[in-house]
């Protein structure tokens, strides 16, 4: 059975640890550099992506994550976990540690003050049956992606979507899996799943 770890410095752990341990795997905080050593793959939940910068480096999991991420640890981001394994983000402090996982560039905060939070429907490259029902909390979008990056899916264009319509909101490439939305919030396991295929196949 594979051993996923979710990054346990901050934010939204215990929801992505009851969502894996529905997949068939085992499932574990990470918090030190032996717990990192000894997953499969990590997910890196959505918080607040400048708090866990800083606390990579107080933990001294900064290095050894930028390591094992380089020699294609599987990893998969949610909103905050997405600022941190693109290349760059924008409107982040410039003392915030990217660990460039996936060739993207990320804008934080991006949709807006005023729409905090909200919810859509996505159609979702790659998993099977209903379009996929996604909350967004305070969500970074993706401002643009290098070319072995693949766009799973996008914010659709209806006119209520207004200046987000299009944008990109899930990724991959190669073994890193990124979303800007919450799928460990909403019961409906379809990413955890694909996720767990990802770290399977490696
Ligand atoms: N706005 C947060 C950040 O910039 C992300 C929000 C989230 O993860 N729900 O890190």
């Amino acid at each position: 059975q594979p051993v996923i770890g979710v990054l346990a410095l901050q934010g939204d752990v215990r929801e992505h640890l009851v969502a894996l341990a529905e997949c068939d795997v085992l499932a574990r905080p990470v918090r030190r550099p032996e717990e990192l050593a000894e997953v499969h793959g990590l997910v890196l939940p959505g918080g607040e992506s400048t708090t866990m910068s800083r606390l990579l480096e107080t933990f001294e999991l900064l290095e050894p994550l930028r390591e094992r991420l380089r020699a294609g640890m599987s990893a998969y981001g949610s909103c905050a976990g997405m600022i941190l394994l693109a290349t760059k983000a924008l409107d982040a402090r410039p003392d915030q540690h990217q660990l460039g996982a996936i060739d993207m560039v990320v804008r934080r905060n991006a949709f807006g003050r005023q729409v905090d939070s909200f919810e859509a429907d996505l159609d979702f490259t790659g998993l099977p049956g209903a379009p996929l029902h996604a909350v967004f909390i305070r969500a970074p979008w993706v401002e643009s992606v290098g070319a072995g990056v693949e766009v799973l899916a996008t914010i659709p264009d209806r006119p209520e979507a207004g200046a987000a319509a299009g944008r990109i909101v899930a990724v991959r490439q190669g073994q890193a899996l990124a979303t800007s939305f919450h799928p460990e919030l909403t019961g409906d396991g379809r990413v955890h799943r694909l996720f767990v295929e990802i770290v399977r196949a490696s």
